[in-house]
């Protein structure tokens, strides 16, 4: 019987290192730079590898990968314990080698990649000496993919691109995309498309623009609108066989969404943190904020929502880390990303409550923070997609009943109980 809630005391340690040098040396880092991801920067430049450095020497690099690609691996349990520290920063997961979506684009190239491949895109990706873009939403709408339209044909040996994307996140920044296309329109909804690495610096590939986040600064958007115009890729850039475009994409979005949610626990925690401190801090009517039961009610209703929330990541991690397969898990992974936005949005939303027109103003981070609430409710599929899959699975599991009442209707278990009961019942009257 093992059912345990306590973290090895070995590794204990390491979180507390981790704690410690997120606090000192990666926080810090967030107040001074625009975006991590930005490898032209020259001043993330001189700040993050120094860390990432720290990061390796300590063997904490990319610890959501093998031994195989480099990792320690440690599994999805460790994976979360450290994430919800990560999950704190904006820098934190670059400076520890497992940002999104990188770590996804690498899982991807390590599954699928020719040698070749590997050796250009995968090997320089994992040392984060170049970032990467996952290009699959469209302008039209992200939430059904059978109904996109981008193109990818063969030409003797080049496969040519046309179409345009929505949202490609860091397209920017990256060295090259990882782009969904149909490429067999004829084929059944899920056998259309297949993926392709695109190196960045292919001709026809156009950024019409850089959508930003409400609140950012003109400029600053990072989510691109991509054009695709004639684009001509080496056959060997399809990853995976012709079709297997929603194959592969899973290779990715699997891990991408429950290390989302790790992240999450950790930003979510750290609300709660500032909302607990603010409570103790201020008063009103001679007593603080701390002392209203109103208050108090957010705080408890807040505590209960992030350790469900954090119970149900830790659970779905050690599911990951029991079956090894991400089929098997997809009822759970699709429970916690629904969960994620609305844990995040609740209690980011009370902290800016509790702090009031501070909490309002652009001094703190909590409209940035209840923004993320809706990222997490976009990004990798929006919630109401993750509830219909949460229920479909959830259903396979129950039958339907051919009777006109149900088969836990009273009168239906006292009859056969009485039945079954008989001999008692007769004998006690
Ligand atoms: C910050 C951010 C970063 C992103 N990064 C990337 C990226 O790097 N690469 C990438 O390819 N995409 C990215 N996306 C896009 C994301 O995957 C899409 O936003 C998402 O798939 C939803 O598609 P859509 O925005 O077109 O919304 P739509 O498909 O238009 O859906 C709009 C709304 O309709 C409702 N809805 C949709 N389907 C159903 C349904 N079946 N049942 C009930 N209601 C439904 C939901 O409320 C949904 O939010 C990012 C999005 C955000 C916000």
């Amino acid at each position: 019987m093992s059912w345990d809630f306590e973290t090895d005391p070995d590794f204990q340690v390491e979180l507390d290192w981790v704690d410690k040098f997120v606090h000192e040396e990666v926080e810090p880092v967030d107040m001074v730079i625009k975006h991590a991801w930005d490898m032209h920067d020259p001043i993330r430049q001189r700040l993050i590898p120094p860390l990432q450095d720290k990061v390796r020497e300590r063997g904490l690099w990319a610890c959501h990968l093998g031994p195989n690609l480099g990792g320690p691996g440690y599994g999805q349990v460790k994976l979360a314990l450290l994430n919800e520290i990560l999950g704190r920063t904006h820098s934190g997961p670059i400076v520890f080698g497992c940002q999104a979506p990188d770590s996804g684009n690498a899982e991807i190239l390590a599954h699928y990649g020719t040698p070749k491949l590997k050796e250009t895109y995968l090997e320089p990706l994992l040392k984060n000496e170049i970032v990467s873009c996952f290009s699959m939403t469209e302008p039209a709408g992200g939430s059904d993919p059978t109904g996109f339209v981008c193109r990818a044909e063969l030409d003797g040996d080049d496969w040519v691109i046309n179409g345009e994307k929505w949202f490609s996140s860091h397209a920017k920044f990256a060295s090259f995309l990882i782009v969904l296309a149909v490429t067999d329109p004829e084929e059944s909804s899920y056998r259309r498309m297949s993926m392709f690495v695109v190196p960045k610096d292919t001709p026809g590939i156009e950024i019409i623009r850089n959508v930003g986040l409400y609140g950012h600064q003109e400029g600053e958007g990072t989510h691109a609108y991509v054009r695709y115009t004639d684009v001509h890729i080496p056959k060997d850039h399809l990853l995976g066989e012709r079709g297997d475009g929603f194959l592969v994409a899973q290779t990715r979005l699997g891990g991408g969404r429950i290390h989302h949610a790790m992240r999450t626990v950790g930003l979510t925690r750290k609300a709660f943190d500032m909302m607990c401190e603010r409570a103790l801090s201020r008063s009103t009517q001679g007593e603080l904020l701390a002392r209203k039961q109103l208050v108090q009610a957010m705080i408890a209703e807040s505590w209960i929502q992030l350790e469900q929330f954090r119970l149900l990541v830790l659970r779905t991690a050690w599911r990951i880390d029991k079956y090894n397969d991400y089929q098997r898990v997809r009822a759970d992974i699709s429970a916690v990303k629904a969960a994620m936005p609305k844990v995040l949005h609740d209690v980011a939303s009370r902290a800016l409550q509790i702090h009031g027109s501070l909490g309002a103003s652009d001094e703190m981070p909590f409209g940035a923070m209840v923004l993320e609430s809706f990222h997490m409710g976009l990004a990798d599929g929006a919630t109401e997609v993750h509830q219909v899959t949460l229920a479909r699975q959830i259903l396979k599991e129950y039958r339907g009943t051919g009777d006109l009442f149900p088969t836990t209707h009273l009168l239906k278990l006292r009859a056969e109980a009485a039945a079954k009961f008989d001999d008692v019942l007769y004998a006690s009257t």
